[in-house]
């Protein structure tokens, strides 16, 4: 459903009058086109004294062929190093870096915090300080929102200074366009992070996504696709149609099968004889009702869908050691599985799950040098929300520090750098594609 609201308060005349009364007025948000550089504009990078990550930010600014700002003039994308504060006195550098800073950043721009895991900062003054970054970072991508712009912040692990590379091409690239005020967390990676054709990154790879037939699932297999992945794309057997038509464009292959027949962990684990790099379990239902009126069989179906069907099949590939070394498993959980919502009991009790089940296996997947992540959507333009009612549809999509709705492709491209081999150092994260939504923050 096309976002009206910003068609009609974006109009030449409109537009002053809504800028008066002060209406959101969503930008247009840059979107990854294939051929286009990883970053489109000048990047301004600083560090706060101590820094450790000013050397792989330097060679990564390198390798993309950055334009670097100068003294004055827009800045596309703002870089702090704050991994070298050490105590709440030197939080100050923030304040010095992005003041001038950022009143020259450009739309659709991108803000970059750099820190050290505040567990690991070495003192509790460096923890307290480190720690503090979340709130500064988080308040600046609700300042910086009205011009699509986004914050996120990163912290990384002593030792994992050679894992930013991958994380750092997507958080710069119109490919975070929808993914804004994240904290995301680097170790120091389950396997050594391979050689890699930054254009065709899981060139070579096989990929497993579920209810691949449309909405966000077809987006996942195009966009795994379009990144060289062979994609297996699974949906039920009634959606057969739709999902050949999905995967044969691709190149890709179609497993009908629902996910909660008692056979599909087998099946599934036969059909990949020769092994998986990239499980996605996209595959996912609402069966709204208030708890008062939620009969058993509607709170059942659900659960088995969303969670333990995702849970038997990562058992299943693991125990026949199907996924393959520098694995990848990616889940889909939602922003109700972490804000919960009247009316999905059962489908935010699922989606929170799903972020326990990341929790859970994580250590085991390091084990295993693999690595489980999840993403958690917030408002996307699909058919199932085009079917909500205006109110909280219009108030679902305003209700963000972007003013909007996202796409398929967002949280796509959010997946697909999990799924990256070069994603080594990221295990155990939950990210929100939700434009910063005001809920559960
Ligand atoms: P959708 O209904 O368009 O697609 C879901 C797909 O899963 C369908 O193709 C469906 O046939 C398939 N599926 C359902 N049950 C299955 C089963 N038993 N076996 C195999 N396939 C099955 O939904 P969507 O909006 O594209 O959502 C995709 C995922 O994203 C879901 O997990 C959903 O909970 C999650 N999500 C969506 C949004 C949103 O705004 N659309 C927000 C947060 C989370």
């Amino acid at each position: 459903m096309p976002d009206r609201y910003s068609q009609i308060v974006n109009a030449p005349v409109v537009s002053s009058v809504a800028k008066q009364v002060g209406l959101p007025q969503p930008v247009d948000l840059d979107r990854f086109r294939p051929g286009s550089p990883v970053i489109a504009g000048p990047v301004l990078s600083g560090a706060a004294p101590g820094g450790r990550l000013e050397r792989p930010l330097k060679k990564l600014l390198d390798d993309i062929g950055a334009e670097r700002a100068g003294a004055e003039g827009k800045a596309k994308a703002l870089v702090f190093d704050a991994s070298g504060i050490a105590d709440s006195t030197e939080l100050v550098e923030l304040q010095r870096f992005f003041y001038p800073a950022v009143p020259r950043l450009r739309s659709s721009g991108r803000v970059i915090v750099l820190g050290t895991t505040p567990a690991l900062a070495g003192s509790a003054r460096a923890h307290t300080a480190q720690r503090a970054l979340e709130g500064f970072t988080r308040s600046l991508a609700k300042e910086i929102g009205g011009k699509g712009a986004t914050a996120q912040l990163v912290y990384v692990e002593p030792g994992a200074e050679d894992h930013l590379d991958s994380t750092l091409r997507f958080l710069l690239s119109p490919r975070s366009a929808y993914v804004d005020g994240q904290v995301i967390r680097i170790g120091k990676g389950v396997a050594p992070a391979p050689e890699i054709d930054w254009d065709l990154p899981l060139s070579g790879k096989t990929a497993l996504v579920t209810g691949a037939s449309r909405g966000i699932g077809a987006a996942i297999a195009a966009t795994l696709g379009r990144d060289g992945a062979k994609v297996v794309g699974l949906d039920v057997p009634q959606a057969e149609n739709e999902l050949r038509a999905v995967v044969e464009a691709l190149g890709g292959e179609a497993l009908a099968l629902d996910i909660t027949a008692d056979d599909a962990p087998d099946q599934i684990a036969a059909h990949f004889s020769g092994g998986v790099d990239i499980v996605v379990h996209n595959a996912g239902v609402t069966r709204d009702r208030t708890l008062a009126k939620m009969p058993e069989d509607r709170w059942a179906q659900l659960m088995e869908i969303n969670l333990s069907s995702e849970e038997r099949i990562d058992d299943a590939l693991l125990d026949a050691k199907r996924l393959n070394p520098n694995g990848r498993i990616v889940c889909v959980s939602s922003m109700s599985g972490i804000a919960g919502n009247s009316g999905q009991t059962n489908y935010a009790a699922s989606k929170a799950g799903v972020i326990g089940m990341v929790e859970s296996m994580a250590p085991e997947l390091a084990k295993r040098k693999a690595t489980i992540n999840a993403v958690a959507p917030g408002f996307i333009e699909t058919k199932m929300t085009a079917a909500m009612p205006i109110g909280p549809r219009e108030a679902s999509r305003r209700l963000s520090s972007l003013s909007q709705g996202g796409l398929p492709v967002d949280v796509a491209e959010t997946i697909a750098w999990f799924a990256s081999p070069a994603t080594t150092g990221v295990n155990g994260n939950v990210v929100r594609v939700c434009g910063q939504s005001l809920l559960g923050a």
